[in-house]
């Protein structure tokens, strides 16, 4: 993890804590000296911060060790001053697993509350220094259980990207597909982002930028989801191109790059007497000319790990394993023939294609109804 500092591993899971953290504690001690409060008082409010982040990373914990259940695995958890993340590989579709990775995190912050609860000295809180954010001897138990509290609620709202989102999406799919289900959310959670903005504009600016951000989260969840639910309907005969190239193992990138700017294919595969041995994209054409000159072999400057593909693969999956990154380039066989390829490009060029018509149709259908 870049500017993050490496501090524990539970559980086979790293957590690292961003640099940007350090302000928010420097930040408090100097703003601490600043109120005239004492050495006790400022080391006290340095606990408070430490131990709520401590509850942000059970919260990620939460999440992180249900998703392993699912065998689904977790990169690391960061902490930033807004809160931790818990970076989890790929995200379950299973309905009942998303909803219990995701309500796991603001359960753990319950349960924090009610531990602490019966430690609660009710008749020592000070109302005037609660208002005050002054964390004392005698009011940081109920401060903590105030604070476990607030973040389980805020957590649930229902809106991407909090837990709330994921969980109504979750309870959303046992009546519609999983399209639909995060429609409902996204627009759910766009609502509730307009109550943030006009409070935030009255009472409080930080609310406003929470709506914003809660604004633009949902969008993309949709949008992700609706394009990834798209080329579910598309198989690679849909999207593969004929407009590759055969390049025998031994030419040169000069060679290659020559054919690149004259021919145009879309893909070069790399053969070694008839049989495919490696692709060789665009991309990597460029950087071996930067990093090895044009008079290196293509077979040192293209990707040899080559996944064949069939006609009939539906798009979701092969869009999947280009956005992991390795493959640029895949071929696409029958009967151990090489039929065509399928690149990120030949996917958008149909994605574009595909939503003009739609649209068309769409609006075709609506002028209809207007004449009718
Ligand atoms: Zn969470």
């Amino acid at each position: 993890m870049k500017n993050s500092l490496y501090i524990a591993k539970i559980s086979g899971i790293k957590i690292f804590i961003h640099w940007s953290f350090f302000l928010l504690i420097a930040w408090i001690v100097i703003s601490s000296i600043r109120d005239g409060n004492d050495f006790l008082q400022t080391i006290l409010s340095v606990a408070f911060i430490l131990t709520i982040f401590c509850c942000v990373v059970l919260h990620e914990l939460g999440h992180a060790l249900t998703a392993k259940k699912f065998n689904y695995i977790t990169k690391d958890i960061i902490l930033l001053p807004i809160g931790g993340m818990a970076r989890i590989n790929e995200l379950p579709e299973n309905p009942k697993q998303e909803f219990l990775i995701a309500v796991a995190g603001p359960i753990v912050n319950i349960v924090i509350a009610l531990i602490l609860f019966p430690f609660i000295n009710w008749a020592q809180i000070n109302p005037a220094s609660l208002e005050k954010f002054v964390i004392s001897g005698s009011n940081f138990i109920f401060s903590l259980f105030a604070v476990n509290l607030s973040l389980a609620v805020f957590n649930l709202i229902p809106a991407f990207p909090m837990d709330g989102g994921r969980v109504f999406r979750a309870v959303l799919s046992i009546w519609m597909n999983r399209v639909s289900a995060t429609a409902v959310a996204a627009r759910t959670g766009q609502f509730i982002s307009f109550i943030f903005l006009i409070f935030g504009i009255l009472y409080n600016p930080v609310l406003a930028l929470i709506g914003v951000f809660i604004f633009i989260t949902a969008k993309a969840e949709n949008d992700e989801v609706k394009s990834k639910y798209f080329l579910h309907n598309y198989t690679v005969n849909d999207a593969m191109s004929h407009h590759y190239y055969k390049l025998d193992k031994t030419a040169t990138i000069k060679e290659a790059a020559k054919l690149l700017i004259d021919v145009d294919p879309s893909d070069f595969l790399i053969v070694d007497n008839e049989k495919i041995v490696g692709t060789l994209s665009s991309d990597e054409i460029i950087k071996a000319l930067v990093e090895k000159g044009e008079g290196v072999k293509v077979e040192e400057a293209m990707n040899s790990k080559v996944k064949f593909i069939t006609k009939d693969i539906a798009l979701d999956e092969v869009m999947k394993v280009l956005t992991d990154g390795k493959e640029k380039i895949m071929p696409v066989m029958d009967n151990n023939n090489v039929i065509g390829t399928v690149d990120m490009n030949n996917i958008l060029k149909l994605i574009m294609v595909s939503s003009a018509s739609q649209k068309h149709s769409a609006s075709k259908v609506e002028e209809e109804i207007l004449q009718s």
